[in-house]
């Protein structure tokens, strides 16, 4: 862990969107940051959503207008920001009016089309089913379509680690803040990581430890939370595509939550998610039979294809880090974000801390976060984010047309592995294949896609270390491996691990 700077003027604690996202903003405003994530990037919350760039409609019940309107504003502004890892999706609603009224709907689905801008994304309209096209049961006859967006959420956080650490942000993965203390106006800092405990000092420090965000403020910190946290546990199932198309399908329920259920991967259908209280340690978390069950029944519900535990191909879990309203419903705990900004104490440096949000308002979170900062930082430049496009958007068109730049230039590439990249990576794929020409260029094969070149630039270019970080987060191949190819994997990991680091010593 080799810092560069004697005084930094921040340093966030948590590499998920939160912090990735305001670590990336303040690099480009000229401040001199570091960023610390225990794990990996994305590795916990980030990594556990319903993937979605979205105004959540359902949000509109709980009167979340704000929220809304900034959530649905942004799904405009993040797809031209990142169209190569976020797309346009229509939504099918079933209705069923003992759940909802037709009319409900409608005005609902009136302010969504409204309430934002809107240049890509097509307005709501009322759709029929016949029978025999349509995946649901034949009892449901009508239904409602509108537009969000699909996202790949671990890599929106690295993406903005990517941009932080290019604005000269120093990003240090694996690497746990233990304490901070406030001394002579700035703090100092704790991080422990495999090659020891080193102290960094700061002149504001952020405090985007999401589900960890109040146990961090009362033991690293010794201080008293402004607000309480609710831990909201949600889950999502995978399943073999339950239907042909690209669209999803936004489920009513008897307890009127709603479930998605969304294509995935090409080969997967993604059904989530839960709202459960949740009370455990947030690195524990994981589904439970009631969830499963759940979602199951939900599923089974509205499509014609039945499913049981055996069809469910993986799943996971994460927890909201929600500000606590003291809601009864866990489904109705607001979605919105607070920021806590301490400085009361005169001489003292000021702690910034996040509650809540979603990945959708990442990039208005984080700007919020540094309006709150300005006073501190004078020198500090304005916004800049709304127009600057994310790593692997630059001269971007579309993903047709880049699969078939790959082709053209990789000769006998699999179609599949280049529309991978290309969603994955964007331009940055050139990046990635620096140097090669033909398939043999590619190195050593580990399956399913996955050649040396792209482990090799995953390790130097996006922190990644184990075969999790790359299968699960990075490229989703961990739906396709095996256990066997999986330790092939981790063998060539250890090696070019073991490679780097006699390079550094040398
Ligand atoms: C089931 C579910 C579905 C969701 N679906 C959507 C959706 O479709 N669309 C949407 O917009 N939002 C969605 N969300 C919300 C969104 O995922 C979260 O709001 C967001 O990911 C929270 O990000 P975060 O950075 O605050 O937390 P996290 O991603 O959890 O990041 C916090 C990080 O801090 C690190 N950390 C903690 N303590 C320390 C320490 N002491 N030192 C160093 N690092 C530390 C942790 O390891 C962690 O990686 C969903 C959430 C859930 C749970």
């Amino acid at each position: 862990m080799n810092t560069q700077h004697p005084i930094y003027d921040m340093v966030v604690i948590g590499g998920g969107i939160n912090g990735a996202g305001i670590a990336c903003d303040a690099a480009g405003r000229g401040l001199s940051v570091l960023l610390c994530e225990k794990d990996d990037l994305a590795s916990h919350t980030s990594s556990a959503s319903s993937k979605l760039i979205h105004g959540g409609l359902r949000y509109l019940e709980h009167k979340e207008f704000r929220l809304v309107r900034e959530a649905l504003a942004e799904r405009e502004v993040l797809l031209k920001k990142a169209p190569h890892i976020i797309r346009p999706m229509r939504f099918i609603m079933p209705h069923e009016p003992h759940l909802r009224p037709a009319w409900l709907i409608r005005t609902g689905l009136f302010f969504y089309d409204h309430l934002g801008k809107r240049e890509q994304l097509a307005s709501s309209n009322p759709v029929e089913f016949s029978d025999a096209d349509s995946p649901l049961k034949s009892n449901i006859t009508k239904g409602f379509e509108y537009s969000d967006c699909t996202v790949d959420d671990a890599r929106l956080v690295i993406l903005n680690a990517i941009q932080a650490r290019e604005l000269g942000a120093d990003i240090f993965t694996h690497t746990c803040c233990i304490s901070a203390q406030q001394e002579h106006g700035h703090w100092q800092v704790q991080l422990e990581n495999e090659q020891g405990v080193q102290i960094v000092h700061a002149k504001v420090l952020v405090n985007a430890a999401g589900p960890w965000v109040a146990e961090f403020i009362q033991k690293s910190l010794k201080k008293k939370s402004p607000y309480g946290i609710r831990l909201i546990q949600g889950s999502h199932i995978i399943v073999p595509r339950l239907y042909t198309g690209d669209k999803a399908f936004i489920m009513q329920n008897d307890d009127q939550r709603i479930v998605f259920a969304i294509p995935y991967l090409n080969k997967y259908t993604l059904i989530g998610t839960t709202d459960c209280e949740y009370k455990g340690d947030p690195n524990q978390v994981e589904i439970s039979q009631q969830e499963i069950d759940y979602l199951l029944d939900v599923s089974n519900d509205h499509f014609k294809v039945q499913l049981s535990s055996s069809d469910i191909v993986a799943s996971y879990s994460g927890v909201r880090p929600l500000c606590d309203d003291e809601s009864d419903n866990p489904a109705a705990v607001t979605r919105d974000y607070t920021l806590a900004l301490s400085d009361e104490e005169e001489g003292f440096a000021p702690l910034l801390s996040i509650f809540g949000g979603k990945l959708t308002t990442y990039r208005k979170l984080a700007e919020a976060a540094m309006m709150s900062l300005k006073p501190f930082f004078p020198q500090m430049t304005k916004a800049w984010t709304e127009h600057a496009v994310l790593p692997g958007a630059e001269n971007f068109k579309f993903i047709d047309y880049l699969v078939a730049e790959i082709q053209g230039r990789l000769k006998g590439v699999d179609a599949d592995i280049a529309y991978r990249w290309a969603q994955a990576y964007g331009t940055r794929i050139w990046q990635l294949l620096d140097g090669t020409t033909k398939m043999q260029d590619l190195g050593q094969y580990f399956g399913h896609g996955l050649y040396a070149q792209e482990i090799d630039y995953l390790v130097e270019q996006e922190w990644a270390k184990s075969s999790e970080d790359i299968l699960k987060r990075r490229t989703k191949l961990y739906l396709q491996f095996t256990e066997v190819e999986t330790v092939e994997l981790e063998l060539y990991l250890a090696s070019l691990h073991a490679r780097r680091a006699q390079g550094d010593a040398a």
